[in-house]
């Protein structure tokens, strides 16, 4: 079975297992995980931000950012199309008990100033006040877009502007360095705080990072235990993630080998495929996306429904080349001409 739902299915390779073996642990919630505080300094180093923290999942890294950042019945600006408003279980509204209001990106995922601008509300006697502005990069809802530096910039300077911190969720934000062939660093440099996922592409079993300036993280750690994310001898599970995030350097392939795939399943009749700029594959498909993926199941490929009509198939490091050849084969197999 060829597996491209998500890049989080992943195994864990020897060299990861050997490392959770050889951890060095402690209790991290007495900040005694050697392990656990070498990834949290490497991860801020090479974000440029002053610390970070490890945390169980991106859910959770984004739900303690909106809660650090804000105050109960505040508003959260995000895009309509976000993972931390369509898919997290309205978190926000449980977790930072704030009031979301949904800006509606383009097409891929990117929003205005303007927008930003506009959608921003005063604190005064019937007005919450404008407590974030949550962005996403790479757009995962809009096929895995890489925004531009400019463009995260751009709303990021407006909201400073009206006194607004910004949290980006980067749950794949070393797919969209690679793609933009710039740092992550360089992505996070006009936000406050930033969440990426060591357990995506990168590959770790488990695990995700927030990274923002100390104080924050300090306030962050406290969230972190107040929604049972303390860990005791966390360095098992850190180790090899410290691990996965050398991989950071070869998500290049997996967007080569998604261009690939898109190219050859755009060939294939009944199929609209977006062209990919990171490593997911979005296709309009003519029959309902359950009875198409049901038809590729039946060849050996899996990939998930994102949409009534459109499919999403993912390339991480347990797709080769064969991999796709073979995938891109199978669907031909499965769609009647
Ligand atoms: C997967 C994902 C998350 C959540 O990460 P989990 O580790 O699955 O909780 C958050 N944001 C985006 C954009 C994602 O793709």
């Amino acid at each position: 079975m060829i597996d491209l739902r998500s890049d989080t299915v992943t195994l864990p390779n020897d060299e990861m297992r050997e490392a959770a073996r050889d951890a060095q642990v402690g209790d991290d919630v007495y900040e005694e995980d050697p392990t656990v505080n070498a990834l949290e300094a490497h991860a801020a180093e090479i974000l440029d931000m002053e610390a970070a923290l490890f945390v169980p999942s991106g859910t959770m890294g984004n739900q303690i950012a909106a809660r650090t950042h804000t105050d109960r019945g505040q508003e959260l600006l995000c895009e309509a199309e976000s993972h931390v408003y369509k898919w997290e279980l309205a978190g926000l509204a449980q977790h930072a008990e704030v009031q979301t209001r949904a800006i509606e990106g383009d097409d891929r995922g990117v929003i205005t100033p303007e927008q930003v601008r506009a959608g921003y509300v005063e604190t005064d006697l019937h007005r919450p006040g404008t407590g974030l502005l949550t962005l996403e990069n790479t757009h995962n809802s809009k096929g895995g877009t890489a925004l531009a530096c400019e463009d995260i910039e751009s709303a990021a300077d407006v909201a400073h502007e009206l006194g607004v911190p910004v949290h980006l969720d980067g749950a794949r934000l070393f797919n969209a360095a690679a793609a933009l062939d710039v740092s992550a660093a360089d992505i996070v440099e006009p936000v406050d705080t930033v969440m990426f996922c060591l357990s995506k592409g990168l590959g770790a079993p488990v695990g995700s990072m927030i990274a923002g300036p100390s104080e924050f993280i300090d306030r962050a750690r406290r969230v972190r235990k107040l929604f049972g994310g303390g860990m005791r001898q966390a360095g098992i599970i850190a180790a090899p993630g410290m691990v996965a995030l050398e991989n950071r350097h070869r998500l290049t392939e997996d967007h080569e080998r998604a261009k690939r795939l898109a190219a050859g399943l755009d060939e294939l009749p009944g199929l609209t495929v977006q062209s990919p700029e990171t490593n997911i594959v979005l296709l309009e498909t003519d029959v309902p996306a359950t009875e198409f993926l049901e038809m590729c199941k039946g060849q050996g490929v899996l990939g998930v429904p994102f949409d009534d009509y459109v499919v999403r198939f993912c390339t991480h490091w347990n797709v080769g080349d064969a991999d796709v050849k073979e995938a891109i084969a199978a669907v031909e197999r499965a769609v009647p001409s």
